[in-house]
């Protein structure tokens, strides 16, 4: 014997049902003898509720949902059953909504809706959902009985959520159910107390009536049809990347549902696990899947962890007072009251010091629990040895459950760490002692946000995705667009990692997608799309969005836009920038950045602000963090002052350099915004600040190359005549140098803290001396680098290794944020 559960989306049209029959009939071919538990048609019993909550307002518009529940199932009936049968199943729902209009016009006129009305209200889904389908199954040539369980499963009166007689109820089933050739079609969810009042088993108790029929019958086996692959590594309305389980035992079952999982409801599993009856969560929209099998054994699974569930709206109540520590029985006074009240309690944490208690609880009774504690200790918060009971609201609770849990330590801190990495904060933790759980109240608006992360984190497995907002589209953001484009493919197969552009924007316009915007067509994208560009609502849309593993791009070179790095910091979101100008700003503004990205335990990374994609910065920190000292750097950190003095020999002239590496486009538009030596002082500044000095951009002594006459020339080609009257003077300098076995650099220059930059000859011994085409280079002096510095040298300049240079940071950062 099998007792199958179909639940309100499987029945909740023709289509559905005649899955539903097909379903069955597979199995009464093979004789199998069945019991059919059904909810209500989807849809139905919300609008019961929604009714009778109206018609208790003497608002007249509820007929307008009688009218809506009569056409559902007429028209359903009309479709599944042939015309000639049809008059009998119609007239037997008339019926059934003639006594339900005169219920509600009760209702309407009384104008209340006490409990035990509104059970005999939404007993009618049940009852006319399952009247249409014995009806249909018969049609089928399926031998069938209509069982309105209101005569079987007896309860106690409290509506809403009422408690079997479990011996009258089992005596019943096993009385009334005994032909084994037919099929019994059974009505979910409703019962009944000793004295014939309807009552039902709570929201979503269809399943536990599943479950006591199974466990009367000792049936092999329940199997529990519903609108998913069975029980999923967590809601896969929430986290689209959720997958099936294979099995799950009672245990964790249990914990699933208890903490929200409402593919079962939670008193379900009770009987099942006392009989040993195995239960078989299937879909019945995809007969393939062979369901998820919820047992007594299971094998440990590839995973740490079985699933996450959620609970979206919780209150936590919090009680605390120096006349709690040591007083012995105050949570036993404070948890009996409660269940006295009926008030169901979710998770409870005590501090060691015993001086708070706090629990979690249904939000609705969160008032009404305040108000018992105050009334059970009054004495003592007139006495002031507990103070003042405290509500909080608007949260949610999550939790990890699986068995492997017990014997695999690291898990709460494998948790943790994500949460960090991601801004989530915590409001209460409880670890179950069975450790089978793990469960943490957080803020509601992170829900999305922590299920996914947490998903991320324990079902590694599966691919990583990176949530890019990236502004500024020029030539870096524009190249690195392409080359994300370009490598996606193959990080995913080699990093298992994806790169979303969830959020995007130039100047004139910006984009989002929580999916990803369709990377290849980010320029159509962007011109088609009717946001326009606003650097605060940029902001405020990655902020309200909340994705996990979110980094924020900053590919332009406005100021404008550091003005939001702190509050984007502060949101727990790291940056990844080769916009110069907050980390060569400023002193305070770079340390409060970096001490933000810190606090927060997230990244604010610029490596690219020295060298473009040559890791300087990185070194200097790996330096730093393996414990050498940093005694001196030096460099060429400009790709146009590298060219001019790699190029500037015997037989040129230093005017034609200039010239020739502005007509190549080397230098910018007006070569002197290079021959200043601005560039450089602000990489410098940049890596005496990350050696660990405190240093303005103003304390930097720059040796001026040219004089004022050429420096303030009133256009660039007088700026040119001006520099042709300096080429003897490099002459002098160069045949000086030569002399002496020298070349000539451009060099900044880091001792003690101080940095200046000079013109420098350079002999043979020296790095520099070698330096060729536009090659940055640079040396660092340290303790253990000590006789010979460490150089790093190659190309610092340029759009494509520059955008290499932050593609590779983001990279590390999905590493980092795991
Ligand atoms: P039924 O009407 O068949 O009883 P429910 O709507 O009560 O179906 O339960 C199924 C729903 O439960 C799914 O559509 C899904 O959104 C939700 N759900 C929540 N957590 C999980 C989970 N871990 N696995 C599968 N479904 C889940
Ligand atoms: N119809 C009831 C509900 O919607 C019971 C059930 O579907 O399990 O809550
Ligand atoms: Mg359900």
């Amino acid at each position: 014997m099998k007792v199958l559960k179909f639940g309100g989306t499987s029945v909740g049209s023709a289509e559905a049902m005649e899955q539903v029959k097909s379903i069955v009939k597979s199995y009464t071919d093979q004789n199998k003898s069945l019991t059919v538990i059904s909810s209500a048609m989807s849809g139905i019993t919300n609008l019961l509720v929604e009714m009778g909550t109206k018609a208790a307002h003497n608002d007249e518009t509820y007929k307008t949902h009688l009218l809506e529940i009569e056409e559902k199932h007429f028209t359903a009936t009309k479709i599944l059953i042939s015309v000639r049968e049809q008059g009998k199943t119609l007239a037997k729902l008339k019926k059934l909504l003639n006594e339900l209009e005169d219920l509600m016009h009760g209702v309407f006129l009384l104008r209340e809706l006490s409990p035990r009305t509104m059970d005999l209200l939404l007993s009618f889904g049940e009852r006319m959902s399952c009247t249409l389908l014995a009806d249909y199954f018969i049609q089928e040539g399926i031998s069938t009985e209509f069982i309105d369980a209101r005569n079987l499963v007896i309860t106690d009166d409290q509506f809403g959520r009422a408690r079997i007689d479990r011996n009258t109820t089992n005596h019943n089933i096993r009385k009334y159910l005994s032909a084994k050739e037919v099929v019994y079609v059974v009505t979910g969810f409703i019962s009944s107390t000793a004295k014939g009042e309807t009552t039902t088993l709570g929201r979503g108790g269809s399943d536990y009536t599943a479950s006591i029929f199974g466990a009367a019958l000792d049936a092999e086996e329940i199997e529990i049809w519903t609108d998913v692959d069975g029980v999923m590594t967590a809601d896969p309305r929430k986290v689209k990347k959720a997958f099936s389980l294979k099995e799950l035992s009672y245990e964790e079952a249990m914990e699933m549902s208890h903490f929200g999982a409402k593919v079962i409801y939670p008193p379900t599993l009770q009987p099942a696990f006392h009989n040993k009856i195995p239960l078989r969560i299937r879909n019945t929209f995809n007969n393939d899947f062979e369901g998820t099998l919820i047992h007594e054994r299971t094998t440990p699974g590839d995973y740490t962890i079985k699933g996450i569930s959620s609970i979206e709206q919780i209150s936590l109540i919090n009680l605390q007072g120096s006349g709690m520590v040591g007083v012995p029985g105050v949570s036993s006074r404070l948890f009996s009251a409660l269940a006295r009240e009926e008030i169901n309690v979710v998770l409870i944490t005590q501090a060691s010091s015993e001086h708070s208690i706090c629990f979690a609880l249904d939000p609705k009774d969160a008032f009404r629990a305040k108000e018992t504690i105050e009334e059970v200790f009054a004495l003592e918060i007139q006495a002031g040895k507990i103070d003042r009971v405290v509500i909080e609201n608007d949260l949610s609770i999550v939790a990890i459950i699986g068995e492997n849990m017990r014997n695999t330590p690291g898990i709460a801190g494998k948790m943790f760490e994500a949460f960090g990495k991601n801004g989530i904060n915590i409001s209460a933790i409880a670890q179950g002692s069975s450790e089978l759980n793990v469960s943490v109240v957080i803020h509601q608006y992170d829900l999305a946000k922590t299920l996914n992360t947490l998903h991320e984190v324990f079902f590694l497995s599966d691919i990583k995705t990176l949530n890019v907002f990236l502004v500024g589209t020029g030539l870096i953001g524009g190249t690195l667009l392409k080359q994300i484009s370009e490598h996606n493919t193959s990080l995913k197969e080699e990093q298992a990692l994806k790169i979303n552009i969830t959020g995007l924007s130039n100047s004139r316009k910006m984009a989002f997608s929580t999916d990803g915007l369709d990377i290849d067509q980010w320029k159509n994208i962007l011109d088609s799309s009717e946001q326009k560009a606003d650097m605060a609502g940029f902001v405020k849309q990655m902020k309200a969005l909340n994705l996990s593993n979110s980094v924020f791009l900053d590919c332009t070179s406005s100021d404008h836009v550091v003005g939001f790095y702190k509050e984007i910091l502060d949101r727990r979101i790291s940056i990844a920038t080769p916009n110069k100008l907050a980390s060569s700003g400023e002193y305070d503004l770079y340390r409060t950045l970096k001490d933000t990205a810190v606090r927060n335990g997230i990244k604010f990374l610029f490596e690219t602000n020295v060298g473009a994609g040559l890791p300087v910065i990185n070194t200097l920190r790996d330096l730093l963090n393996s414990g050498d000292k940093i005694l001196k750097i030096e460099g060429v950190l400009s790709g146009t002052l590298s060219y001019i003095f790699n190029n500037f020999q015997k037989g040129t002239r230093f005017s034609d350099i200039v010239k020739g590496a502005q007509e190549r486009g080397f230098t910018e538009p007006d070569p002197r915004d290079d021959l200043n030596g601005m560039d450089m002082a602000r990489k410098i500044l940049i890596l005496t600040r990350e050696a660990g000095y405190k240093i303005e951009l103003s304390e930097i002594d720059i040796e001026m190359l040219l004089p004022d006459t050429c420096m303030k020339a009133e256009s660039i080609d007088a700026f040119f005549e001006e520099l042709e009257k300096e080429n003897d003077h490099f002459d002098k300098l160069l045949e000086k140098a030569e002399n002496e076995g020298k070349r000539l650099r451009f060099i900044a220059k880091m001792e003690n803290g101080k940095a200046r930059i000079v013109l420098e000859a350079v002999d043979l011994e020296n790095p520099f001396y070698a330096l060729s085409g536009s090659d940055n280079m640079i040396s660092i002096t340290t303790s253990r680098y000590l006789e010979r510095p460490l150089v790093v040298k190659g190309p610092g300049a340029g759009a494509e290794v520059t955008a290499a240079g932050v593609f590779a940071e983001i990279v590390s950062l999905s590493h980092f944020l795991g």
